[in-house]
Order: structure tokens, then C-alpha cells, then sequence
């Protein structure tokens, strides 16, 4: 399952990409993506990472997979690039079928992090790091903003109490963890 998952890497397009964060008149375009058969051996547990909601701060409507209207969920790079020292991270979404949506969620984590790191080559270095799979990979550990954890018992989620879940940002009362959701 692992090594047939299609995995875009970054190596091909990495000078493609610096070159398109020097010149103005290309900023913010990447070349087209392509998918490739994951060949490295990572040593470091998967970190399944979302990005709606997680990475990206999600407060505009949802306008698809290729539009990404608003700014990072603030430290939300810093962390991705810390992570990276632990985990092999790979970011994984609804946007992730669609080869365009990868490539704008790429386009707009490096125009991020230039402007994070304050660096067109820390933004490049983070990218390349980062993983993104076209299919769900078996992860040590997911980050999600509608997720919950399993802990053993069912009692915790009542189907119908679970339609009431809401993500963090829609949320106006803190639900907290004792309390069944
Ligand atoms: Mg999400």
C-alpha cells in the first residue's frame, strides 16, 4: 500500500519554483506537478497533516480545491518546518485529487513562507520537505480539524449528538473534553 501510493515531490520543479519567486512577473505561479511513485525510504513516522482548517485559516467559504482565499492559521509554517526535524509530514486534503489543488496548495505555502521566513530560499527548502499523497496514506498520527479520537468506547459519540460538531473556527462556545460530542 505504502510504496504504491503516488506521492508529488518537489525536485523537478524546485529551481522552477525559485525561479518563479524571483521573477515578479511569475510570482505565485508553480508548474504543473507531476506524481511519482514514492521511492524514498522515510525513516521518520508519517505525520498526516490537513490543511483546511489546519494549515490554511479556512475563514472564507469554501470556493474549490483550487482557490485558496485566506492566510495561514498563525504559526502555522513554523510548525510544519519544526515538524519536519520529527516526522516525515505530508499534507493531505480534499484538495488532494485534483493535481491543481496540490499545486495550489504549494503556490500558496511558498508564498507564505517567503513572507514567514522572510527567505525565497527557507520557502523552497520547507516545500521540499513536505510531502503531499494524491491517496490516504497509513499515518503514525493525523492532525484534522473534524476529527475526533477514538479512546476505546463508543459512549462519546452519539451519531446524533456528533451533527451538531463543529470545527474550531465555527465554534462560538468551547466544547470541551469531558463532555460527549
Ligand atoms: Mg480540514
Amino acid at each position: 500500500m505504502t510504496t504504491e501510493q503516488a506521492i508529488v515531490t518537489h525536485d523537478d520543479v524546485t529551481r522552477k519554483m525559485a525561479d518563479n519567486l524571483t521573477d515578479p512577473t511569475r510570482r505565485g505561479h508553480v508548474p504543473p506537478i507531476s506524481t511519482a511513485p514514492a521511492t524514498s525510504v522515510a525513516t521518520k513516522p508519517i505525520l498526516l497533516v490537513d490543511f483546511d482548517g489546519v494549515i490554511h485559516s479556512y475563514k472564507t467559504r469554501w470556493l474549490g480545491a483550487r482557490v485558496i482565499p485566506d492566510p495561514p492559521v498563525p504559526g502555522a509554517l513554523e510548525w510544519l518546518d519544526n515538524a519536519t526535524n520529527y516526522f516525515d509530514v505530508q499534507i493531505y486534503s480534499s484538495r488532494s485529487h485534483d493535481p491543481a489543488g496540490v499545486q495550489a496548495m504549494c503556490s500558496w505555502i511558498v508564498a507564505y513562507a517567503v513572507h514567514v521566513f522572510g527567505s525565497s530560499a527557507k520557502a523552497i527548502d520547507l516545500i521540499n520537505k513536505l510531502k503531499f499523497p494524491t491517496t490516504k496514506p497509513p499515518a503514525f498520527l493525523t492532525i484534522d480539524d473534524r476529527a475526533l479520537t477514538f479512546e476505546g468506547t463508543w459512549d462519546r459519540f452519539d451519531p446524533q449528538l456528533l451533527l451538531q460538531f463543529q470545527p474550531w473556527y465555527k465554534r462560538k462556545k468551547e466544547m470541551t473534553d469531558d463532555k460527549p460530542v
